[in-house]
């Protein structure tokens, strides 16, 4: 199978080194020139190009851009392409996506491959990225089959769990386990900075460990992706927020009052619930 990849970053590059490393053949398409020769030097595409009339006789299309131009880069593609080529995107946020790009492609599949690194561009590609982590797919009731089970196909053979759910159901639960955490370690790092008794920064620094490696991760990622989550998943982010807000303010006040019973038994639920979550 012919894949095309716009957008050779960080999820672009390491679809193309991963699917390169199944047999597929890859063709890639990014805005700069010296983005495509990193992407031949590094194996991420057999291919490389500025021009998007390189994926003419690709079977899919992945687009890999940031969230702002997945819609505005299927656009300039339709021109391109044969009818029964599919599209998929890979955007962190569904319902906004799926809503524009299935009205300008009858094969388009929304998708999300739930996987990433603090790092960007195809510098930070790598292989094993998706290896055992969740491919998220978004059709709608008018997404055809057979354009569905070509991205199953892609997001199997690169060993994912793979999840159907409709664009909104995918956007509030990312909220809770993906948009949520960036801006809950963005707020923990700002606090942070907030401390004004230099003596009192200079040791916090000396002392933060694999706690606050953990904690400040993602708070601490690549701010266009941020920003793109907060913009294009705006109520879902919001609703996350203010229940956040709440437990919160519920925890202060244990504390505040110095009610540890309180405090104990939520941490405790926490402990024991954490691993439903994750293992
Ligand atoms: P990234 O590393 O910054 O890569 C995006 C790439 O898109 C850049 O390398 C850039 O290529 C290219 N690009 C930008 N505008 C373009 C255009 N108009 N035409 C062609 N290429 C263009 O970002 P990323 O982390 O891979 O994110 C890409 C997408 O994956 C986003 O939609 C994001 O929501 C989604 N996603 C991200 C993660 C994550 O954790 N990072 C996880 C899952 C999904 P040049 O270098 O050529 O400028």
């Amino acid at each position: 199978m012919r894949v095309g990849i716009v957008g050779l970053g960080l999820i672009g590059g390491s679809l193309g080194l991963a699917l390169r490393a199944k047999g597929f053949e890859v063709f890639g398409v990014s805005r700069q020139p010296s983005t495509c020769a990193t992407a031949i030097a590094k194996g991420a595409a057999d291919q490389a190009s500025t021009n998007l009339t390189l994926l003419a006789e690709t079977d899919i299309i992945f687009v890999c851009t940031p969230i702002a131009v997945i819609a505005p880069t299927i656009k300039q593609l339709i021109p391109h392409l044969k009818a029964k080529t599919v599209i998929t995107d890979v955007g962190s946020v569904k319902q906004s996506i799926v809503q524009d790009c299935s009205l300008l492609w009858h094969n388009f599949v929304g998708s999300h491959p739930m996987a990433g690194t603090e790092a960007s561009g195809i510098a930070a590609a790598k292989a094993d990225l998706f290896t055992a982590t969740p491919y998220v797919i978004t059709p709608t009731a008018d997404t055809p089959n057979s354009a569905i089970e070509k991205v199953k196909q892609i997001a199997r053979s690169l060993n994912t769990k793979i999840y159907t759910c409709t664009p909104a159901e995918h956007d509030q639960a990312v909220a809770f386990i993906s948009h949520l955490p960036v801006m809950l370690s963005g707020s923990l790092i700002q606090t942070c900075l907030a401390e004004t008794n230099p003596k009192i920064v200079k040791l916090a620094k000396k002392l933060a460990s694999s706690g606050f490696r953990d904690t400040s991760r993602v708070g601490g990622g690549n701010p266009e992706l941020g920003l793109m989550m907060a913009k294009y998943n705006r109520p879902a982010l919001l609703r996350s927020l203010s229940l956040y807000r709440h437990n919160l303010e519920k925890i202060t006040q244990y504390i505040e009052q110095a009610d540890w019973e309180s405090l104990s038994e939520t941490l405790a639920t926490n402990q024991a619930k954490r691993s439903e979550f994750i293992d």
